[in-house]
This record gives structure tokens, sequence and C-alpha cells, in this order.
């Protein structure tokens, strides 16, 4: 039976992990967060000290893998689920830099497909309607200005003890557009068939209930 297939992309911190769980959950589709492949990838690389000539053969015996856990996923390196470790900042950086690797996104791109074409998934990544997902049912892009995903990081991150600054989130993140969106493979862009969504003026309610009326009326849900 043919799958569903629901690609959200956009730039780091739109929203679109915590916005697709919620649309997720109401839809009973499968939630994939692309982004944690690459960070344990970055992690793997990172601990092990690889440098970039080495990754590509390194790569095979990294054994990098999801699993769903009562419908949430966790990512494992081996048998190590490293879920919690991949988000630092430290290792944010170090993926949005890995990620511009060809051998890393050839290595990554299979897992995503399996699971695309054995699961309804909602997957939400940088190049899921562009190049992971191609015929996707439902491509929707989602974003809102960097000002305002600074200040939702911020007020997230305010409580923990080391806490960076508004100006250095916003920093970060303006780091992070310009990586994944000037990088030769794969770029972060909209596909010409996505619907751009805004989020800077919606709450996550309003931005799920969005989402959620776009993909019903594409896909004839009722
Ligand atoms: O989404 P998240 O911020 O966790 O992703 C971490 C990094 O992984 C991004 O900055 C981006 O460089 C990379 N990534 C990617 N393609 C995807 C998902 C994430 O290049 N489909």
């Amino acid at each position: 039976m043919k799958t569903i297939n629901i690609a959200i992309d956009g730039p780091a911190g739109a929203g679109k992990s915590t916005i697709a769980k919620m649309v997720s959950a109401r839809l009973g589709y499968i939630y994939v967060d692309t982004g944690a492949l690459y960070r344990a990838v970055a992690l793997y690389i990172t601990e092990n000290s690889i440098a970039d000539a080495d990754i590509e053969p390194a790569l095979a015996n990294a054994d990098v893998s999801l699993r769903f856990v009562d419908g949430a996923q966790r990512v494992f390196i081996g048998d190590r689920d490293v879920s919690d470790l991949i988000r630092t900042p430290e290792i944010s950086m170090a993926a949005s830099r890995t990620s511009a690797i060809p051998a890393v996104r050839k290595y990554l791109f299979g897992t995503q497909q399996k699971i695309a074409a054995e699961n309804n998934v909602i997957m939400d990544g940088r190049d899921i309607g562009t190049v992971v997902l191609p015929n996707a049912d439902v491509k929707i892009f989602l974003t809102a200005s960097a000002e305002e995903r600074a200040e939702r990081r911020y007020k997230e991150l305010a409580e923990k003890p080391d806490c960076p600054t508004y100006e250095e989130i916003l920093a970060d993140i303006k780091q992070r557009d310009e990586n994944d969106m000037t990088r030769k493979e794969s770029p972060l862009r909209q596909a010409e068939d996505a619907v751009f969504v805004d989020t800077t003026e919606l709450d996550l309610e309003q931005s799920a209930d969005e989402i959620v009326r776009i993909i019903r009326e594409k896909t004839d849900r009722k």
C-alpha cells in the first residue's frame, strides 16, 4: 500500500519539530526528525576525531539509525541511544558543517527514504521536499524571521545554566542559515510545489492548525 508522505523543510529554529510533532499526533503519522540523523553523524565524527578526508570510509562503520519507541523517535549509534547527547550548540554547529559533505548526505539518504516508503510520515529537514521525497504528497516550507526564531530559542534556553545571550543565538542562527542555504549539496530551498508558511506572527497552535488544514486540503482527508 502506498504510504502518505508529508515533507516539511525550513531553516533552524522555525519550530518545525514542535509543530510537526503536534500535527503527527493529530493525524496519526510517524514524525521523523532528519536533523537528528545529521547530528548523530556529527557526534560520531567529533567523538572519533575523523578528518574530512576519512569521513566516507569511516561512515561504513558508523551504524547510525532511527528507532521508534511508542511512536517517539530515538537516534542510535550502534546500540547507544544518543538522542539527548546530540542537542548541544557544539553539535548543532558541527552538524551544520558536516551535513554539507556529500558522503554524509549519501550515507543518510537511504535511511530516510526507507522509513518514508514503509510508514505514513511527516518528515522534517532541509531537503526533504527537494531531494529526499520529491514525490511527497504534501510539501511545506516553514519559516519565521531570524529575529523571531532567535527570540523563541532564547526563551526556551533562558532558564538553563550558561544560557547564551540573544545576540549569540541570533548570530548562530544566521550562520546556520547561511551554511544550509549556500552549500553546494542539497541546499535549503523551497521546493517549487511547496506551500510557504510563515510563523513569525503565529503561535504553535495556530501554526499546527494551518498545517493540518493544508494537509487535509491536499490529501482530501476529512
Ligand atoms: O534540524 P536540525 O537543526 O536538528 O538539523 C541540524 C543540522 O543538520 C542543520 O543545521 C542542517 O545543516 C542539517 N540538516 C540537513 N538536512 C536535513 C536535516 C538537517 O542538512 N534534512
